[in-house]
């Protein structure tokens, strides 16, 4: 990799500035609610804290208007770091200033400061070069761990580097590159992806780049109903982006051009409203009533499906394969996870709604790797350069 990892720098005794991605979810009372995204940093802390560093954590937290608001303040998030880190976590009134260059002057090694939000600060999401100055003094080694925030050229993740000549990547970083680095440079094939969700909008640079490199392409979700229809099917009252059609039949031929074999569904559950006590029915996709929406794959789908995955020796997948979070809908997103794990292939999933898909099968630890990151995940699919990566590289 043309970028260190946190072990191959010097840190002992030495100030670390380290990027996390601490953007937990809270509730109206200010309790975080899903902690993943702490506990997903604590190896990278728990070798700093071997080496004896002095951590400086910077993080954002929700979407403040580059202002200090009360409701974004990362202290809870401080005080869930201690109860995990067991020692006292103190949060620093601001992320720059002579304050906070006080408090990072005190620190002693092994001991853990966090910076407040970096977005009570318009300058982080604007990269200022000023304020990315200004971060940086604080600080001798600088380390990203924060992935998911890797794909957005913002101080903390991209102008910081400047001003490092020690640098590196966290242990969640590395992994994340290592595993979506396996996946589209050297893959172990066949390399099968599946891709699903709502819309082929959203996915569309990632279906583009994917295609020509995989070996079997399978489409699920309620993007797939864009693809039948460009195959001529009649789709009912299913999510269709019509003026997406052209496009889904270029990469079904483009795939087809190249070798790649593309599985639609074949069978649908349907149901004439999105909603868990509607009644349903499954369906050939060429028999879908006018008035009804497919909101599954259908068993003989799924089977198909499996049948694909069967020899697999690498896996992409993201996207649910219907609407998962209604339990009528949810049969083959669950199913689709067993088989992923009977292949025996290395699978790597990524995506929030596929991430909460896995572990709502009770199998993510027979996945080999879950992706915390949504957009910078999708964006790598996408074939692109993360800003926050780049700059990781000497
Ligand atoms: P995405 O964020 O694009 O991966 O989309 C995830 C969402 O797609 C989930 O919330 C699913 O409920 C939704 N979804 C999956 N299949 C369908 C479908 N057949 N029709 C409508 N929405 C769907």
């Amino acid at each position: 990799m043309a970028f260190k990892s946190i072990d191959q720098v010097d840190m002992a005794g030495k100030k670390v500035f380290l990027r996390v991605d601490f953007n937990v979810p809270l509730d109206k009372t200010g309790n975080i609610t899903d902690d993943t995204r702490i506990q997903a940093v604590l190896p990278t802390l728990n070798y700093a804290l071997s080496k004896k560093a002095k951590i400086i954590l910077a993080s954002h937290l929700g979407r403040p208007k580059g202002k200090p608001e009360a409701e974004f303040s990362l202290a809870p998030v401080a005080r869930r770091l201690g109860d995990l880190l067991k020692k006292e976590v103190p949060l620093a009134p601001d992320c720059i200033g002579p304050e906070v260059e006080r408090m990072v002057e005190a620190l002693n090694p092994g001991d853990v400061l966090l910076l407040e939000n970096l977005r009570f600060h318009k300058e982080e999401e604007k990269n200022d070069p000023g304020f990315a100055q200004n971060l940086a003094r604080l600080a001798e080694v600088y380390v990203n761990d924060a992935f998911a925030v890797s794909h957005r050229a913002h101080a903390s993740v991209e102008g910081i580097t400047k001003f490092f000549k020690e640098k590196a990547a966290g242990y969640l970083m590395r992994d994340e590159l290592h595993y979506l680095g396996k996946v589209m440079e050297d893959p172990a094939r066949p390399l099968v992806a599946v891709i699903g969700g709502a819309k082929v909008s959203g996915k569309l640079e990632v279906l583009k780049n994917l295609a020509p490199r995989v070996d079997r392409l399978i489409i699920g979700g309620g993007m797939a109903f864009t693809f039948l229809k460009a195959v001529g099917m009649a789709v009912g009252k299913s999510l269709v982006e019509e003026d997406l059609i052209n496009t889904a039949r270029g990469i079904i031929e483009g795939a087809n051009q190249k070798g790649v074999k593309v599985f639609l569904p074949v069978d649908c559950v349907v149901a004439e409203k999105m909603d868990p006590s509607a009644q349903t029915k499954v369906v050939p996709v060429d028999k879908i009533p006018g008035t009804e929406m497919g909101l599954d794959i259908g068993p003989e789908t799924l089977l198909r499906f499996g049948e694909a995955l069967r020899d697999a020796r690498t896996i992409l997948w993201n996207g649910p394969m219907g609407v998962f979070e209604m339990e009528p809908f949810s049969n083959g997103t669950m199913g689709l996870v067993e088989h992923i794990v009977k292949s025996g292939a290395l699978s790597v999933v990524g995506g929030g709604d596929t991430d909460t898909a896995v572990h709502r099968s009770g199998k993510a630890d027979k996945i080999s790797y879950i992706s915390t990151a949504g957009g910078a995940f999708l964006e790598l699919l996408e074939g692109k350069k993360l800003p926050g990566v780049e700059a990781l590289k000497t």
